[in-house]
């Protein structure tokens, strides 16, 4: 009989940081799946032998992380958001097929429809700091949830104009440092790593944000960033980066488990707990 559990990993270089195994690892125990999911060390050198032979490495599938994102999509079939995103963060077989998405979309749209509710009704006006792989998710999140106007400023100003012209429309590019869009923005994104553990603060005043603003931050090392910090000391709804990366966690999950887990306040508890402990 073939009574091998079913199994994914996370594979990265270096991967001992991932909370994936954690999260993954619990809805199996949770929902009583007889399945494992690990962590794979593999270099960029190795990546492409590995995700090619997933099924002989005792695999379903897979969440890829730094550096193999954009190898990932190259090596797979992806379906329309991970081509837009141009990165690919879960692999799957189906049929002896490799597909790939990239679910840092629906985490970021879900932790905030988690978080505050009705966001994007009415919403005019949307600032995203930032221009790397994780801005562009929350760009094609945003743009398909139809935000009239986004403007997005990072400090090397020519990759946020690369991204303007990958999704063009109702996406514009402002000057990092100016103040200014803020005064207009129902929503403001932190996509850059600044305010994570080790690296210097965001140089952004949220009091010129207006009072219907919401903020969310991707960073969550701290948990509470100082960008969220301010913004609930001024009374503004937030949405935070572990929320986003529990939400991200939940289509791998079904697709290689199937089973849809739900992201509930214990399993947030555990990870929060975790990242505590590591992170002093
Ligand atoms: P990335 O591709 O390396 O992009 C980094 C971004 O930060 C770039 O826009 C970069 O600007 C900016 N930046 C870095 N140092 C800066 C500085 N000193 N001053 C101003 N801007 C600076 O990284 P990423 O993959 O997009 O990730 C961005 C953040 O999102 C990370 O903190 C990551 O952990 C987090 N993230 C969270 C989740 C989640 O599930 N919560 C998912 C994905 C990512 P330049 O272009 O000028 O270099």
């Amino acid at each position: 009989m073939n009574a091998r559990p079913r199994a994914a990993c996370v594979v990265g270089w270096p991967i001992a940081h991932s909370r994936s195994p954690l999260i993954h690892n619990y809805w199996l125990k949770h929902y009583g799946i007889d399945g494992e999911y690990r962590r794979e060390a593999v270099s960029p050198e190795q990546f492409a032998e590995f995700v090619n032979s997933l099924a002989a490495h005792g695999y379903v599938g897979a969440n890829v992380t730094v550096p193999h994102k954009e190898a990932a999509l190259a090596l797979s079939q992806p379906d329309e958001r991970a081509r837009a995103v141009g990165a690919a963060n879960t692999l799957w077989l189906d049929d002896g097929i490799l597909r790939s998405t990239n679910t840092d979309v629906e985490g970021f749209l879900d932790n905030l429809d988690a978080s505050a509710p009705q966001w994007h009704r009415g919403l005019e006006n949307a600032v995203v700091l930032g221009a790397g792989g994780a801005a562009h998710a929350v760009l094609y999140g945003l743009i398909r949830r139809g935000v009239g106007r986004i403007v997005i400023l990072n400090r090397t100003r020519s990759r946020a104009e690369v991204l303007c012209r990958r999704f063009g429309g109702s996406v514009e590019v402002g000057d990092w440092g100016d103040a200014a869009v803020l005064t207009g923005a129902g929503l403001l994104v932190n996509a850059t790593t600044l305010g994570m553990a080790g690296q210097p603060e965001l140089p952004i005043d949220v009091a010129q944000l207006p009072g219907h603003a919401i903020v969310a931050d991707l960073v969550y090392v701290p948990l509470l960033t100082p960008l969220l910090r301010a913004a609930r000391a001024r009374g503004l709804a937030t949405a935070d980066g572990l929320g986003m990366l529990l939400h991200q966690a939940v289509r791998g999950f079904a697709l290689w488990f199937g089973k849809t887990p739900e992201v509930t306040g214990e399993l947030r508890a555990l990870v929060e707990a975790d990242l505590g402990s590591s992170t002093g």
